[in-house]
């Protein structure tokens, strides 16, 4: 399968606000024991911040990447609640999620200021995990597309193809994340399709080949293998499945090996 995407897979797992410090460290010792010694899918866990530190400390020497949910654009100053790129470099992270729907919805997240945050990211050598996705009112109104062109072109404005080759897409329908409601297989590879075809709108066919784009949205063990058939999805980004290392560890295994 990857040879014939020619993309590795990737899965990401989201905790948001779930999990201590002790919960982190016992989290990844099981997970650790869990993962096959060299995983199909590069793979990749975000705590929250203050658990940071410890989570890179206890996957060193794994496969697994730490990831930051969020990140603020300027370098330091009077941001009250706010962490900036060269804070999460200095604790070893190197990837970070940016505009969760999450953060659009209770936290005012606009296309402009995620793509502040997409643009101090890139510039800080820290690759964001770029969110996308529709409500079910856009989608039941028709404007999935519309929305989502809206949403790629905000969040990539002023981002040079060095840099676009370093973003990875996540496209997060809203309705479906924590609902239980997963996309079909083929509602999402028709939308990975669209946003394939913006990148190479923005960038070129090669770039747009590159990018990898995940799936996000109640994916489970027993979705994730017709979800990661699709042509054109690339991984998964997990949100309640991945707060159990031994779901998490079987969606990793979505191939039944
Ligand atoms: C998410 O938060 O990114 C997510 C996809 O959540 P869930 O898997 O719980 O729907």
């Amino acid at each position: 399968m990857t040879a014939a995407k020619g993309r590795r897979p990737f899965i990401a797992g989201n905790w948001k606000m779930f999990k201590t410090v002790g919960e982190t460290s016992d989290f990844i010792g099981e997970f650790r024991k869990l993962l096959p010694e060299a995983p199909d899918a590069d793979v990749a866990l975000a705590p929250p911040f203050p658990c940071l530190e410890t989570a890179v400390r206890a996957a060193a020497g794994s496969p697994v990447a730490i990831a930051a949910q969020n990140v603020f654009w300027e370098a330091e100053g009077a941001f009250t609640g706010e962490v900036s790129v060269g804070m999460l470099k200095s604790l070893g992270v190197n990837l970070v999620i940016i505009g969760h729907s999450e953060r659009r919805q209770y936290f005012g997240e606009t296309d402009q200021t995620v793509n502040r945050r997409v643009k101090a990211a890139l510039s800080g050598d820290l690759s964001p995990i770029l969110c996308l996705g529709e409500t079910l009112e856009q989608r039941e109104s028709g404007r999935t597309f519309s929305v989502l062109a809206a949403q790629f072109s905000g969040a990539m404005d002023g981002v040079s193809p060095a840099d676009a080759a370093r973003i990875t897409l996540a496209y997060e329908p809203v309705w479906a994340i924590g609902t239980g409601k997963t996309a079909t297989p083929e509602m999402a590879q028709e939308v990975h399709v669209f946003l394939r075809r913006e990148f190479e709108k923005l960038y070129d066919k090669s770039l747009a080949n590159d990018v990898r784009i995940l799936y996000g949205g109640s994916v489970k063990p027993d979705n994730a293998a017709d979800l990661m058939a699709q042509p054109d999805i690339d991984g998964a980004l997990v949100g309640g499945a991945s707060l159990k290392a031994d779901v998490f560890a079987k969606i990793l295994r979505y191939k039944g090996e």
